[in-house]
């Protein structure tokens, strides 16, 4: 396998995994190909007249499930290695988290600043007629998302060309997630990942032997995180830590990082950002760096990459001063920097758990979409009556009153939104007991990485069993 290669990254981290389950070489080698990889090209027409090619992918890992599921990534970094890697990802994740979908992901070779909003939507629409035309794309087939670069406008781009070209579909709305709301998007959605990150951080800080084990007390209450990317799952990731109790310490972009160890208010820097088009300057900051890079290796607890892969490497592992590594990012870490922290006795929550809030909300998304109805309609209000029914009863019965604000809290039904929150908050803190119960249990298995790795490799292979190519 290449040295440099993202996919060989997590063939690596597969194989080291496999050899704690007991499945056939041959059923290993088929959870682990890419099935199918969709590389195409097409031309633009640009604003000043002329044309541009532009480079795309759509990659479906594995299809024990249907449909597949991932998001589109828009990047001029963007290649095929990499968008293997990141639909395979996709496999694990959906499995550690019950998510029945196959893994997917699909990658567009641009640097968004360069173009106009008309020449995104253009060749966003295009990529999207590429993918109908191919049968790449469908609410049973492959639903994307978004992922680094896009957002909830390139989806709902995405969705209105599907429908465009399928006419009267009547679930043409769940060929993709991550939909604005007014567009048959979900509640929850645009901030699933970083809430979902921050759970996975706090479920990881409540374990009393573990937190021992790192000479941390139990809980995120005054820990220390540093954050890197401020997009949307690193800014929401530090929203809701900085809500938690946790003091953010360092936040890292591509211009450079502030460090302040009293903590610095993540609203502020990200408007801040917003006007001035960086952090550097930041006036409650107290450190600054120019490198980026060096963000990462200030004094902190729980260090959070969540812009890219490849931030923690064999180069900088040793200067890393965190205990753990939240992987809100993809592939951020590499096998030999991993198996370096985790050797000095660090914990990474591995990637494929730790961002899984995103695919867990698109797929409550795309439930929503295939039956029709938001979550709560048909049984808000029931809800709320059976209460006030309970409440008035136990009040007569007792001769207590509850005051007004009670009365409320009580008797209301649960909305589209605190449905969400709550299916993610089980799927997260679920998840990761699950994966740790399996470190704990399997001798030999000394990360949550390879946990993870073998609960997902598992649930593939039962599922390619009921399949019935495998006796
Ligand atoms: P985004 O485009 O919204 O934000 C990424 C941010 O990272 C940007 O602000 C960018 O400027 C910054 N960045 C880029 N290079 C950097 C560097 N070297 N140092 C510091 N900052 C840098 O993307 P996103 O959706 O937040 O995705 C971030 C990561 O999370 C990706 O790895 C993605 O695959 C993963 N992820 C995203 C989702 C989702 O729901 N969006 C779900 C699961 C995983």
């Amino acid at each position: 396998m290449n040295e440099n290669s993202f996919f060989g990254d997590v063939c690596s981290f597969f194989d080291h995994a496999a050899q704690f389950t007991k499945h056939p070489a041959g059923l290993l080698d088929q959870i682990k190909a890419c099935n199918s990889v969709y590389r195409f090209r097409f031309p633009i027409r640009r604003n000043n007249g002329s044309v541009e090619v532009i480079d795309a992918w759509r990659v479906e890992h594995s299809h024990h499930m249907s449909p597949t599921k991932g998001g589109i990534r828009y990047s001029e970094m963007v290649n095929e290695d990499e968008v293997m890697a990141l639909a395979a990802l996709m496999t694990y994740k959906c499995a550690i988290v019950n998510v029945p979908f196959g893994g997917a992901k699909g990658g567009i070779k641009i640097n968004t600043k360069a173009y106009s909003i008309a020449e995104l939507e253009n060749i966003t629409r295009r990529f999207t007629v590429e993918l109908v035309k191919k049968n790449f794309i469908g609410p049973a087939i492959d639903v994307p998302a978004p992922d680094y670069g896009s957002g909830e406008r390139e989806m709902s781009w995405i969705a209105d060309t599907y429908y465009t070209m399928n006419p009267g579909a009547l679930d043409a709305m769940g060929c993709v997630t991550g939909k604005p709301i007014a567009l048959h998007g979900i509640q929850g959605r645009r901030e699933a990942t970083g809430r979902g990150v921050a759970i996975a951080i706090r479920e990881c800080m409540s374990v009393t032997e573990d937190m021992e084990r790192l000479g941390l007390s139990v809980g995120i209450s005054g820990k220390r995180v540093i954050v890197q990317g401020l997009g949307n799952v690193g800014y929401h990731t530090a929203k809701f830590l900085a809500e938690m109790g946790a003091v953010i310490v360092g936040l890292c972009e591509v211009e450079g990082a502030i460090y302040n160890e009293s903590g610095l208010d993540v609203e502020e820097v990200f408007a801040f950002r917003k006007e001035n088009g960086s952090i550097l300057d930041f006036p409650k900051a107290k450190q600054r760096f120019k490198d980026s890079g060096e963000g990462l290796e200030q004094d902190c607890d729980v260090l959070v990459p969540a812009a890219l892969e490849n931030q923690i490497t064999a180069d900088n592992v040793g200067a890393i001063k965190a205990r753990i590594i939240a992987e809100a990012a993809n592939g951020p870490t590499t096998p030999e920097a991993a198996s370096a922290f985790t050797g000095r006795g660090g914990i990474i929550i591995p990637d494929m758990y730790c961002n899984a809030g995103g695919v867990t909300v698109s797929y409550f998304e795309w439930l929503k979409n295939l039956s029709h109805v938001a979550f709560g309609r048909m049984d808000k209000r029931y809800e709320e009556n059976a209460n006030l029914t309970l409440v008035n009863m136990v009040e007569q019965m007792t001769g207590v009153s509850l005051t007004q604000e009670q009365r409320t809290q009580v008797v209301k039904g649960a909305s589209e939104l605190e449905l969400v929150n709550s299916g993610l908050e089980d799927t997260m803190v679920r998840s990761y007991h699950e994966i740790r119960e399996i470190k704990q249990r399997i001798e030999g298995v000394k990360d949550l990485r390879t946990a993870a790795f073998v609960g997902a490799i598992d649930k593939v292979a039962v599922s390619y069993m009921n399949l019935g190519i495998w006796p």
